[in-house]
């Protein structure tokens, strides 16, 4: 893998791209686990290509940074997901039903 530039025809600015391994989640089929983790609480911290499902507290991880409206789905409790900004500036998921 390398760190090439991502040319992609929409007219926002690239996105960050991240490599994902697995953390051992495996509340998923194998081959989809590198997409998920565990929180690990208290000094935790979320990357850019992360984000905490509100309804079974996992966190989500997509090998591109993730942005405001973007839509995910979590395997892991089968909800739709919105992103959205918190007051704080923070990305949050919003469940889509
Ligand atoms: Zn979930």
């Amino acid at each position: 893998m390398s760190g090439a530039t991502d040319h992609s025809p929409e007219t926002e600015s690239p996105r960050q791209r991240f490599e994902l391994d697995d953390r051992g989640f495996n509340e998923v089929p194998t081959k989809y686990r590198r997409y998920y983790r565990h929180w690990q609480g208290a000094g935790d911290q979320l990357e850019p290509n992360e984000v905490i499902c509100p309804v079974c507290k996992v966190v989500i991880r997509s090998t591109r940074e993730i942005r405001v409206g973007d839509r995910l789905y979590c395997m892991a409790c089968m909800t739709r997901l919105r992103i959205r900004e918190d007051s704080e500036g923070h990305l949050e998921a919003d469940c889509e039903y």
